[in-house]
């Protein structure tokens, strides 16, 4: 039972501090962050909704374990920057998780205020906290632990791997984090658009954790380069954290897909953000810039690929779905965003074939209408095309958004690791421990497309277990 006051006081609350945002018709044309966060005086205000509650729920749906009340109470009390540090004891990515955590069904469902009204913008105080301490100057770094002699190499630069590599470095190991790219960062670098995550942010990120102690060791493909055993065996690492995500696109499988001006959400997004595609021809790689764009899919990469296609100049983008919009996976404020900026939603649709225009190039799409039936294993509602209800639509540009797998790269070089039959690496939930003595893994390779700060809490426990099992060992 909830005490008198606590109810008392949940009555008494006022409405969330909305943040401002970019006008719609302006920032369709720009590659500007949408939101423009709080000022001072809106997070203090913000902050003075919170509750202290004597049993914060919030902290419940935080898999980094945040201490939400503590750093909303600081923020009340006007020490921003104590703030900051507050909410990096557990989480070395607070700018990235406050602008991209889906918070609403993680700490901010949880939150008592949500009961009645609206729930604490917790999300968006931690990107304040962030961001003003960043402006300060006042990062903070941590003293150095003593070195404990041991060396664990990381793969994959992502937010689990980024994670881990925070974790381990606190506790006096030596850590090294090997990534393929050019950039360290995984998807917050080459996946997330620039409006919704700035490049800046992600790069401030990692900077601290390289201050932190921590080696990068980029271009780095490691199946290729080394094999996991080479590290283990050869070059003195003694334990190994794998979290290379799943980035192999699945397409559609259906005629016409190797067409011309057809690419997978994947290489759209890796073009136009890390290799700056949109800034042609300063920056080199070049992009079709369709004036009549379908989007495949439903979820965030779909609301992403859809909203940069506008902003590289379509007139017309169709964001194809084939269930409803109470289906989509995507995040609700960047579904809200995707039809204010005039992305047009075509759903219960479904592609059935690509039309060439006789030189090799997409110029039309065939459709099929849905329709929902019983609810599949998902739990949600199977489609099911519409005998007859064939229709076309005119493109130049086709993107398909219908999610990852596993890359075998590197797990084909490992016979020891067991993989599940979709290729994941199996690891326990609460350790990240694979079949391989030493070797640990976990975010996307392991669950599947899933989100940052879930690949972040699989880094924060494969940590503490690499931890154990040095000690154990040595
Ligand atoms: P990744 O971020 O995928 O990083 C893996 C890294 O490993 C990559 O840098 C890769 O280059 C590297 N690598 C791979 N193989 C090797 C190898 N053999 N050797 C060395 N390095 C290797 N989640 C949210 O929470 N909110 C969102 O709004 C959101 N939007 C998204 C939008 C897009 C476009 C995409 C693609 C995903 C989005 N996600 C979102 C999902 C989220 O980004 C992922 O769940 C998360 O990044 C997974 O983290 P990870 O550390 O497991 O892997
Ligand atoms: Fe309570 Fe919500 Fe404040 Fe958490 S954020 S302490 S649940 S009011």
């Amino acid at each position: 039972m909830k005490e008198k006051p606590e109810l008392e006081k949940e009555k008494k609350t006022k409405p969330r501090v909305k943040m401002r945002e970019q006008d719609p018709l302006k920032r369709i044309r720009n590659f500007e962050e949408v939101p423009y966060g709080y000022t001072p005086d809106e997070a203090a205000d913000e902050a003075s909704r919170c509750l202290q509650c004597k049993r914060p729920t919030c902290r419940n749906g935080c898999p980094v374990e945040v201490d939400i009340p503590s750093f909303i109470k600081l923020i009340k009390e006007g020490k921003f920057i104590e703030a900051a540090w507050k909410v990096k004891e557990k989480n070395a990515l607070p700018a990235v998780c406050g602008r991209i955590c889906p918070q609403e069904i993680q700490c901010e469902s949880l939150c008592i205020l949500g009961k009645k009204g609206e729930p604490v913008a917790i999300g968006n105080l931690e990107r304040f906290v962030a961001d003003y301490e960043a402006e300060k100057g006042g990062i903070q770094i941590p003293e150095k632990p003593r070195p404990t002699g041991r060396k664990v190499a990381i793969v994959g630069s992502g937010p689990g791997g980024l994670t881990c590599a925070a974790d381990l470095i606190r506790s006096g190991h030596q850590v090294t984090l090997f990534e393929a790219l050019h950039k360290p960062g995984g998807v917050l670098i080459y996946g997330i658009p620039e409006f919704r995550l700035p490049k800046v942010i992600v790069e401030r990120e990692v900077e601290y954790i390289k201050k932190l102690g921590v080696e990068l060791v980029l271009d780095a493909i490691i199946g290729k380069l080394y094999t996991v055993d080479e590290l283990l065996n050869d070059k003195g690492y003694d334990a190994c954290f794998i979290c290379i995500g799943a980035g192999l696109p699945i397409f559609l499988g259906i005629p016409g897909e190797n067409l011309n001006g057809i690419y997978s959400a994947n290489e759209f997004l890796t073009r136009a953000n890390l290799m700056k595609a949109y800034l042609f021809p300063e920056y080199d790689t070049p992009i079709k810039r369709g004036e009549r764009v379908a989007v495949f899919g439903g979820g965030n990469v779909a609301m992403d690929a859809a909203r940069v296609a506008l902003r590289l100049g379509a007139e017309k983008v169709y964001l194809i779905y084939r269930r409803s919009e109470a289906e989509m996976p995507a995040r609700k404020a960047e579904i809200h965003h995707a039809h204010e900026e005039g992305v047009e939603f075509l759903l219960l649709t479904n592609p059935t074939r690509f039309i060439d225009d006789g030189k090799g190039n997409v110029c039309k799409v065939e459709c099929v209408r849905m329709e929902l039936g019983e609810p599949d294993e998902s739990g949600r509602r199977r489609p099911s095309p519409i005998k007859g209800s064939e229709f076309q639509i005119g493109i130049d540009v086709a993107i398909t958004a219908l999610g990852t797998m596993a890359n075998p790269l590197l797990t084909k070089t490992m016979p020891d690791l067991k993989l599940n039959k979709r290729g994941y690496i199996i690891a326990e939930e609460a350790t990240g421990m694979t079949s391989k003595p030493g070797v640990f893994a976990g975010g996307d390779i392991v669950t599947g497309s899933a989100t940052v700060i879930s690949a972040m809490g699989a880094g924060r426990r494969a940590a503490k277990a690499v931890n154990e099992y040095l000690k154990w060992r040595y």
